[in-house]
């Protein structure tokens, strides 16, 4: 049981097909708990997995009461299985780390240390570097995170991931951010709160696959800028208004044009690639409204980010 005055740690696993994985980072982590004194629990949020996932953390609970397990009904994504980790971690710092040890555990020990000096909320890690990664998945990204803080609300930073560990407050700022359309690395920014870096080079998978596609990200790319700022909507309508002005001043010409010198049939070639370009700004300008009511929609349905349909835990929120 939890001695007074010591705190209680509880880190989120998100998992979708980790059978692989699991036991190496169990192993792991549970190395780095036993050298801290504090107490903590394992939230092991399977997400829909097709393998063996669950059965690995139905064994792992049995055998440790620090596992707390939480299993979807179906497969709801990464954020959604954060979300429902975070809503059901009971701990006074609450942390998230991947299942496939590429955010190595070790790590957590640097993290509440920072925490414990009081100075800080939150500790965070960012990778330095990228290796493993393609070499135009790496420039995409490069580019997104150029592109999103130049409009966005939130400053993100390159290279920090969903691995931190922070303080029950800013946990439970995190929880009343209940949207839909869940984009973390801008929740985190956005929520404030005084941050720790710790650098670390990035590390390949121990097991298992990403399950990554590059569209997924993509759109997750488009997600973190529909999801914190409203400037492509202003660019759409900075186009419009743009093309509005030369259209009114290309037809002031042509009245003039025609006064002067009459109207000998002339200009297919022009009107063709005015068509078209209007054409295709207006839909482009429609596909951008389109990302937004699509989110308003989805947002406006308020349905759940998660329904849980297994666990060992008593209390739990099944469905938020
Ligand atoms: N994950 C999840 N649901 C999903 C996809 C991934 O819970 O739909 C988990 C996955 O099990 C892993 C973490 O999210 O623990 C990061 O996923 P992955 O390693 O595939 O992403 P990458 O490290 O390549 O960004
Ligand atoms: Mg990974």
């Amino acid at each position: 049981m939890t001695k007074k005055n010591e705190k209680m740690i509880s880190v989120i696993v998100p998992c979708f097909n980790e059978e692989e994985a699991l036991p190496f980072f169990y192993d792991e982590i549970t190395k780095v708990f036993a050298d801290l004194k504090e107490d903590y629990e394992i939230i092991l949020v399977n997400d829909g997995s097709t393998d063996n996932t669950l059965q690995v953390m139905k064994s792992l609970s049995e055998k440790d009461r620090h596992i707390v397990y939480l299993s979807f009904s179906r497969n709801f994504g990464k954020e959604s299985a954060m979300y429902a980790g975070i809503c059901n971690a009971s701990g006074d710092y609450v942390g998230f780390i991947d299942a496939d040890l590429q955010h190595p555990p070790v790590l957590l020990k640097q993290m509440l240390e920072a925490l414990e000096t009081g100075e800080y909320d939150c500790a965070a890690c960012r990778r330095v570097d990228r290796t493993g990664d393609s070499k135009i998945r790496t420039w995409f990204a490069r580019q997104f995170y150029k592109v999103v803080n130049m409009i966005s609300d939130a400053h993100m930073v390159d290279g920090a991931g969903d691995y931190r560990l922070m303080t029950r407050d800013m946990a439970d700022a995190i929880i009343s951010m209940s949207e839909y359309n869940r984009f973390s690395k801008g929740i985190f920014s956005w929520v404030g709160f005084r941050t720790y870096w710790i650098d670390y080079e990035n590390v390949e998978r121990v097991a298992g696959k990403t399950s990554w596609s590059f569209w997924g990200l993509v759109k997750y790319a488009i997600d973190g800028i529909v999801n914190f700022s409203n400037w492509p909507l202003d660019l759409a309508s900075f186009f419009g208004l743009v093309t509005t002005a030369f259209a009114f001043i290309y037809l002031i010409f042509i009245v003039i044009k025609y006064a002067l010198f009459g109207d000998p049939v002339q200009g297919w070639a022009t009107l063709i690639c005015v068509i078209l370009l209007m054409g295709g700004m207006q839909l482009f300008a429609l596909g951008i409204m389109g990302q937004y009511l699509g989110k308003t929609y989805m947002e406006v349905k308020n349905r759940p980010h998660f329904i849980i349909s297994q666990t060992n835990k008593k209390e739990v929120k099944k469905i938020k």
